[in-house]
């Protein structure tokens, strides 16, 4: 193991020669204040792999079109490790007998069910003139498909809640117990309430658990002032697969890569708050006829370096920030450290790849406008800010990239987007991308 004298002194860092590096891991305290500073290599090494998962799922116990061992079977069979059901509002733990034709799938969905699970495992019953099945439990469908260091299921649930018109929908992963949407009197308000509840459930079972914002850009129910404040909630989706989620905004309101940037410029540089981590998902719900424009499975995800394949060891490591999210781009190696982040891509044949580093400096400026619609009557949106925040800070060409501190960076973060168009994309023209998680910076109080 390097120690951090080691990976300090490795400057300037020249990644070719870095790949023999076994993997650091040490999370340290800035000295400056309570913030962590990530200093870590991710790199498989050691007991320490990559592991594909995604943490955002429909079946047919709530929106879906599909059955959970259907579901399963797919993800398995397209090089997923892990994999969370996150029905809205509802835990797979009852019986529960569906009408299929009136279910979302319909018959098409029972006839490829039966195909894929042959033998009896399927339960159907005939009452008057309609058929029946009985939807597996997640328990069933765990116990058939998780395979220990290759596949595993992980019980969830889309905690699904408003605002007067927002939609606040957040994702509690490895839950015991179901989460009844709390409610609250403002957007912020129900996000807190959500997230201590899921927070009051973690510390009562001792289970380890996570809770992240979905798709803020759902309906534009979340913006970055709802969500910068929120104690304990540290994940959001910075790229949701579902083609109506508005991942890159509009002109009245701010991508979700935006409203990354403005959370962590606030957290880092003002508010003494942890730093926001970014998830790549599915948020699947149509599983019959891929590629579509439907909210198919396949189109962003998580790799997560971990020590096991188990709910515990996923959420410690991501908790620590050891992932990144990706659309189709896939990563060699991350580091950060007390110098700054470094990049190294597991770069396909023929691609050409674009590594941007953006943060955040010392001092930026932090005032902000409403966003006013044409009669002058302010939009509830994401406030606009100075161009200061999430600023290009650096743009390099080729499969490894390094960014180096100058000393007044809250965070600096690297988007790495590939030549090659995203094959069943969330919105129409986009490029695979990957995105790392913010590197904390020198300035970070
Ligand atoms: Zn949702
Ligand atoms: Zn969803």
């Amino acid at each position: 193991m390097p120690t951090e004298k080691n990976i300090q002194s490795r400057k300037p860092l020249l990644l070719s020669t870095a790949v023999t590096l076994a993997l650091l891991s040490l999370i340290t305290l800035n000295e400056r204040s309570s913030v962590p500073v990530n200093a870590q290599t991710l790199q498989a090494a050691g007991p320490l792999k990559w592991y594909r998962g995604n943490l955002h799922t429909h079946s047919l116990w709530s929106d879906g079109d599909d059955y959970l061992e259907s579901i399963a079977m797919w993800y398995r069979d397209h090089t997923y490790n892990f994999l969370a059901f996150t029905d809205h509002n509802v835990l797979a733990d009852k019986e529960r007998w569906i009408d299929v034709e009136k279910s979302k799938g319909k018959q098409k969905a029972f006839d490829k069910l039966k195909q894929k699970f042959p033998n009896g495992w399927v339960e159907e019953r005939k009452t008057e003139d309609k058929l029946e099945t009985r939807l597996k439990t997640f328990r069933e469908v765990a116990d058939r498909f998780n395979e220990p260091g290759k596949f595993l299921l992980i019980q969830a649930e889309e905690v699904s809640d408003a605002f007067q018109t927002s939609a606040i929908h957040m994702n509690a992963s490895n839950v015991k117990e179901l989460v009844v949407p709390r409610h609250g009197g403002s957007v912020a308000e129900t996000i807190q309430n959500n997230t201590d509840a899921l927070i009051a459930q973690r510390e009562r079972t001792g289970q380890s658990m996570m809770i992240h914002l979905n798709h803020p850009n759902f309906g534009f129910g979340v913006t970055a002032e709802d969500l910068m404040r929120i104690r304990g909630e540290n994940f959001f989706e910075v790229y949701n697969g579902h083609p109506g989620v508005n991942n890159s905004g509009n002109k009245e309101h701010a991508s979700t890569e935006r409203i990354w940037d403005i959370i962590n410029s606030f957290r880092l540089g003002e508010l003494q708050m942890p730093p926001l981590f970014g998830l790549g998902t599915d948020d699947g719900h149509a599983y019959h006829n891929i590629p579509s424009r439907a909210s198919e499975p396949g189109r962003g995800w998580v790799m997560v370096l971990s020590e096991k394949l188990t709910p515990e060891s996923l959420i410690t490591a991501m908790e620590a920030g050891r992932f990144y999210a990706s659309s189709g781009v896939t990563l060699e190696r991350v580091t950060s450290s007390t110098d700054g982040l470094d990049v190294a891509i597991k770069a396909e044949t023929d691609l050409k790849y674009t590594i941007e580093f953006m943060g955040t400096r010392r001092g930026f400026d932090s005032t902000s406008q409403p966003v006013l619609d044409k009669d002058g009557k302010e939009v509830r949106a994401t406030r606009r800010y100075s161009d200061d925040i999430g600023k290009v800070l650096a743009r390099a060409e080729g499969t490894t990239a390094s960014y180096r501190f100058t000393g007044d960076e809250l965070y600096v973060r690297a988007r790495i987007t590939s030549s090659r168009q995203h094959p069943n994309p969330s919105e129409v023209g986009e490029f695979e991308r990957a995105w790392t998680q913010p590197a904390i910076g020198p300035a970070a109080k």
